[in-house]
């Protein structure tokens, strides 16, 4: 069977960046099981995969447009440590969420400057081109409920 919309898809993968750097594998936490045409891959990778089929392997380069998009530079923001923990104890890599006219976002601690921090609200993965290897496990149709639940059974 072949990948397309309400197909029932498993397949392992390994995500580098395009410096070949590991940014996520399926070895921890196993396969991905996911219902194609719901959107719950970023859309470069769900339209990349369609059409394929179960034992084939995958390269896939997404850009950041087909992916978490580009890092926005306005979602970077300079602040004093101490507006993030009362004692100033910040350490690069803790996440904040803070209120913001976009609403609640998380931000991550990129940088410390001084009695400063340098918080990032981008998604970890805005700007980067995504290099996909996958490995196809399985194909199937969806079974009943699974399309009204939008989840796998
Ligand atoms: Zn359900």
């Amino acid at each position: 069977m072949q990948i397309g919309k309400h197909t029932v898809v498993t397949f392992e993968y390994e995500l580098r960046d395009d410096m070949g750097v590991l940014l996520d594998a399926s070895t921890d936490s196993g396969p991905l099981t996911y219902i194609h045409g719901l959107g719950r891959l970023v859309p470069g990778l769900e339209s990349a995969l369609e059409g394929h089929a179960a034992g084939e392997t995958l390269e896939i380069v997404v850009p950041p447009e087909s992916a978490y998009g580009f890092h926005d530079p306005a979602r970077v923001d300079v602040v004093p440590r101490t507006t993030l923990d009362p004692s100033g104890d910040v350490s690069v890599g803790m996440r904040f969420e803070s209120r913001t006219e976009r609403g609640i976002e998380v931000a991550t601690v990129t940088a410390l400057e001084g009695d400063n921090a340098r918080v990032d609200a981008n998604h970890p993965l805005a700007g980067i081109e995504l290099h996909f290897e996958v490995e196809i496990l399985d194909v199937r149709a969806a079974v009943e409920g699974e399309i009204d639940h939008r989840h796998v059974h």
